[in-house]
């Protein structure tokens, strides 16, 4: 039996930071769903794919040449055909890409089992979407992060800004939106809270308390 906590919601969230964190405290392993729908866009873009075309996409994603090598505790490297892409897959543009991929029914069908392969003891916090609802739908612990748009864009602005990088909160914020409607409204694995998980809204919350709350979710 190996014990997992999924932990889904819209981008933005808190999910990337606080999965990391439950993964360090836990020594537990992490999945980063979201990479791997973004690597497959940045793949694509590499042999020339477009994103429209979905039965090339669908080979792409089921031959992912990918490496999740554990670099620093707050970081892991990720290498893609041989190449250190670690940054490169975090870009707005692969972001938007990665969420068109992600509509289609063939590229998520392709990505099933080898999101399912990263369950091993100890365990696994498995970061994403749709983690609690088809992926792990057995999992001992769900989480679901919530947090309001103004709030998430509001985070991702200030994010960029300390990265010395320049932003606009509006745009960010039609971003957030954009991806929030594709990502809620698709036909297949629609973002949505498991029946069964935790609902956190995390607009008030601090990083800290938000770990508290879950890691005391997970002794019961
Ligand atoms: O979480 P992240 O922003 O890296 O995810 C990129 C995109 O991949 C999301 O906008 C979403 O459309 C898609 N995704 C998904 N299912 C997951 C994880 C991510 O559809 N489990």
């Amino acid at each position: 039996f190996i014990p997992i906590i999924t932990v889904d919601g819209p981008s933005g969230s808190g999910k990337g930071t606080i999965c990391r964190l439950l993964s360090q405290q836990l020594g537990w392993h992490l999945l980063d769903s979201g990479a791997l729908y973004r690597l497959t866009a940045v793949a694509a873009r590499h042999h020339g794919i477009p994103m429209t075309d979905e039965e090339s996409l669908k080979v792409v994603a089921a031959h992912l040449d990918v490496q999740f090598l554990a670099g620093t505790a707050a970081e892991i490297k990720i290498v893609l055909e041989g190449e250190e892409v670690t940054d490169a897959i975090r870009t707005e543009a692969i972001g938007a890409d990665a969420s068109i991929v992600a509509a289609m029914p063939s590229v998520r069908q392709a990505l099933l089992q080898r999101q399912r392969d990263f369950a091993a003891l100890p365990g696994l916090i498995a970061d994403g979407r749709d983690m609690g609802t088809v992926v792990f739908p057995e999992a001992r612990l769900k989480v679901y992060l919530d947090a309001s748009a103004e709030e998430r864009a509001s985070r991702r602005y200030k994010q960029l800004i300390s990265k010395g990088l320049s932003a606009s909160l509006e745009d960010i914020l039609l971003d957030i939106q954009a991806r929030d409607e594709r990502d809620m409204n698709r036909s297949i694995s629609p973002l949505k809270p498991a029946p069964d998980a935790v609902i956190l809204d995390t607009t008030q919350l601090t990083i800290e308390e938000v770990l508290e709350v879950v890691l005391d979710e997970a002794k019961h």
